[in-house]
């Protein structure tokens, strides 16, 4: 028998780094280890001499970064003897969720916003099992509901309020150095409840203080215009965006992310749909990366600050792609509705006549 040992998810990668003691039994599915891939197609194309590298969070487990989180908050939920754990969801932390109670063996409850879940965390938090509450209200009356019913039931809440969430995101600012060999001078990140850029500065702070890498990068904190309360400087109420995951007025993580900002020298902005669809297209078309449209703001912002010059050339940035594009498949077909096939005759001649018109 084998005794070699296999790698077996971000825990056991960074066990020294993360709260977990040699008896506790890791709640894990391989997440992490996520690629990080440099774009070839697209600096070229905006003509600018920049390095920039996605870390494409959508090849985890469940599809999204929030099983980086969730690794950790229910290795320790279990661990602190819970039988169920809750959360409020815009969809990716309900799907992961779902799937680590269900490797723990242990129940979700999970809080959606009726009608605006995209299809794909839907159906994988219904087959994971989690028993799935449809409210009739946004995320954040979502998550006001599920601090107030913790308090009342024996429920360990998984938001990213769960600093154990945090710890498990921070890996993922590890790997980025551990694969670079140095700290980006940029991170780019969509921004919603603000539990993964506190996450990240948290990561980079710890490297540098420890050594491994010299520097911090600056991050920049990018919203959907529709749901910007960072960039208005206040929490809003009624936020509206097509990137669903990014869909939030009352970010829980206010204090943290204006932290990450100031101690960084970052900042905020924000970006229209339209603009947000677009750098989701490019990046499919131009470097063969699909992710969901939250996750395209970072690469939307990246791409307009390079533009004006704020990101100067000669730069190294990291943009953090949060999900996979397979999770709003609706959004997707929509945005290429110019481009539905249509279809021909079944001939030889048909399909090569096709053919010859698209060269
Ligand atoms: C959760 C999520 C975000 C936002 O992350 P926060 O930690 O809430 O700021 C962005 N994109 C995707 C795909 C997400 O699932």
């Amino acid at each position: 028998m084998s005794t070699q040992k296999h790698y077996t998810g971000l825990i056991e990668r960074y066990r020294d780094r993360l709260p977990v003691s040699a008896s506790t039994r890791i709640i894990s599915l391989n997440e992490g280890n996520t690629p990080l891939i440099q774009l070839q197609n697209i600096p070229r194309l905006i003509g600018k001499s920049v390095d920039i590298y996605v870390k494409f969070e959508g090849l985890n487990p469940t599809g999204s970064f929030k099983d980086r989180g969730m690794t950790m908050a229910v290795t320790k939920a279990v661990e602190e003897g819970s039988q169920a754990i809750i959360c409020a969801s815009t969809g990716n932390t309900s799907a992961a969720a779902a799937a680590y109670a269900a490797r723990a063996g242990i129940k979700a409850f999970v809080l959606i916003p009726d009608g605006k879940i995209a299809q794909g965390k839907l159906a994988q938090t219904l087959m994971y099992g989690a028993e799935i509450i449809q409210i009739n209200g946004n995320f954040d009356k979502g998550m006001a509901l599920v601090k107030e019913v913790a308090e009342h039931a024996p429920v360990t809440i998984v938001n990213s309020i769960n600093p154990f969430r945090i710890d498990g995101q921070k890996t993922a600012a590890f790997e980025i150095v551990d694969d670079l060999g140095f700290a980006p001078d940029y991170h780019c990140l969509p921004v919603g409840n603000a539990g993964n850029i506190t996450a990240y500065w948290k990561g980079y702070t710890e490297y540098a203080t420890d050594r491994v890498c010299s520097t911090r990068p600056v991050m920049c904190g990018y919203q959907a215009a529709g749901a910007a309360p960072f960039v208005a400087g206040h929490m809003i109420d009624e936020p509206e965006t097509i990137a669903t995951a990014i869909r939030i007025g009352h970010p829980q993580s206010w204090d943290f992310a204006w932290a990450a900002q100031k101690e960084s020298g970052g900042w905020f902005d924000k970006f229209t749909d339209e603009q947000i669809l677009a750098a989701q297209k490019m990046l499919s078309q131009y470097e063969g990366i699909f992710c969901e449209p939250a996750s395209a703001t970072s690469l939307a912002g990246a791409l307009h600050d390079i533009g004006s010059g704020k990101i100067p050339e000669g730069s190294k940035i990291v943009c953090t792609l949060t999900g996979n594009g397979l999770k709003d498949p609706d959004t997707a077909i929509s945005q290429c509705a110019a481009e539905h096939p249509v279809t021909i005759e079944a001939s030889l001649d048909a399909v090569k006549r096709a053919i010859l018109d698209c060269l």
